[in-house]
């Protein structure tokens, strides 16, 4: 018996579905995560399909799977359509997403990432640390030391990088790897709009069915609605189930994102000031004058409070590196543009592939270096292709008007 212990920086998506599923299998981990607990903007909405869908099932224990899945949106006719449409509300295109379509009597649609944090945070009190900042990684033959920014340190056999795009334990060890901003048609504004029985009834019917659809003025403005409607509401899901953990009473609620023309600056996030969400506000609105009545009133109902930019930044594939005691998990090495809807479904698959190495290197079925080498060179495989295709936004994404003639696979998402 070799038992690991494995440290994780970051508790996104990726952090948070290994360390579940570490924890499922009763192999040691902490995981350290620089935010306080309620704070998780990168966007409302995340699309789900296939690949996220069988990591999750891989990872999460029964119930709180179960818990998943009552919390997902329900399913829509159209949800594996990519569909584009005109201001007045009529369809342009319609194509399948990429990839697999999910099946089954619920297949994962989408959830609301707040409510999907904290079914992936339940159970993990013991190993997550919040207000953690990883600042510094040591390496020796026998071991692995995580420094925090307050300069406690910990010690593991093996670190596991989830900390983002702009991971600093990447870039600590591969200062070379380039963020690269793209900034893809204004789109990275995000707000919420109620979602009332009033609106749904007069909503084009291709925008419902969708589940998120974009609307593009074949100008350069475009916006995405997407919509959450749970199965079930989350808390009742929860206590029906036994689960405990912290989850809130969410509201049902239209997202949408962009709605600004070309040549209007969206400020960054950290420079919005206490004036900031109504101008956004009113740039968005006077964005959709003339479009479909029912757009124009979501637009109209965003509450400005829930208003906020998200910069779009990703990674080219990196070349392989020397196999050591820390491998990189999500958007630390696969940060993707939003264009196929992959980046945090590949994380979760990820996340599944990775966990089960480290359980055969923790039942001493295979060194612990053979197994890091063997997740990451399925991880790449996987994973790199994607993220060359969802870098052509404009042929694959960003409404699809400009490229892929009907036969292409594609998919946008938000
Ligand atoms: C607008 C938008 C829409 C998207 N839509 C979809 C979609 O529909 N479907 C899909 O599959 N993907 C989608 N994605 C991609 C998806 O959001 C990401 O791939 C996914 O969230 C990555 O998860 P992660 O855990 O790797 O990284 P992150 O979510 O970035 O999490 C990293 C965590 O690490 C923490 N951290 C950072 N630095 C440190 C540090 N030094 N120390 C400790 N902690 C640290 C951060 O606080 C954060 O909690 C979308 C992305 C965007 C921007």
């Amino acid at each position: 018996m070799a038992s690991i212990k494995v440290l994780i920086a970051g508790g996104g998506i990726a952090g948070l579905t290994l360390a579940q599923g570490l924890r499922r299998e009763g192999v040691e981990c902490l995981l350290f995560e620089r935010d306080p607990l309620d704070r998780w903007r990168t966007g409302y909405l995340l699309n789900l399909d296939v690949e996220g869908d069988q990591g999750l099932e891989a990872c999460l224990a029964p119930e709180l799977y179960e818990l998943f899945k009552r919390a997902c949106g329900q399913t829509m006719s159209g949800h594996d359509q990519s569909v584009v449409l005109d201001p007045g509300g009529n369809v342009l295109t319609s194509m399948p997403h990429f990839g697999e379509a999910a099946t089954g009597e619920r297949p994962p649609t989408n959830i609301d990432r707040r409510s999907f944090r904290q079914i992936l945070l339940a159970g993990l009190d013991d190993v997550v640390h919040h207000g953690a900042e990883v600042a510094h990684v040591e390496l020796s033959d026998g071991g692995v030391t995580l420094v925090l920014a307050d300069g406690s340190r910990f010690e593991g056999d093996v670190l596991v990088a989830a900390d983002g795009v702009g991971s600093a334990v990447r870039r600590k060890l591969m200062p070379e790897v380039e963020i690269i901003p793209s900034p893809v048609g204004a789109l990275g504004l995000f707000g919420r709009s109620p979602l009332t029985k009033e609106a749904v009834a007069e909503l084009p019917q291709a925008i419902w069915d969708a589940g998120f659809a974009i609307i593009s003025d074949g100008r350069g403005t475009m916006m995405g609605v997407g919509h959450w409607d749970p199965r079930q509401p989350l808390k009742q899901a929860a206590a029906e189930l036994g689960v405990a953990g912290s989850f809130d009473e969410a509201e049902p609620y239209f997202m949408l994102n962009g709605a600004i023309p070309p040549g209007v600056e969206v400020p960054p996030l950290a420079e919005w000031t206490p004036e900031t969400p109504r101008l956004m506000h009113e740039t968005m609105i006077a964005a959709v004058a003339g479009w479909h009545p029912v757009l124009q009133g979501l637009v109209a109902r965003i509450d400005p409070a829930t208003l906020f930019s998200h910069p779009f930044r990703r990674l080219d594939p990196t070349p392989p590196w020397q196999t050591s005691r820390v491998t990189y998990l999500g958007d630390s090495i696969t940060a993707m543009l939003p264009t196929l809807g992959k980046g945090a479904n590949m994380a979760m698959h990820n996340a599944a592939v990775l966990r089960d190495q480290l359980l055969a290197a923790d039942r001493g079925e295979r060194g612990l270096l053979y197994a890091v080498a063997a997740y990451e060179d399925q991880m790449r495989a996987a994973t790199y292709p994607l993220m060359e295709i969802a870098a052509d936004h404009n042929r694959f994404g960003g409404g699809g008007l400009r490229g892929p003639s009907p036969a292409e696979p594609t998919g946008v998402s938000a």
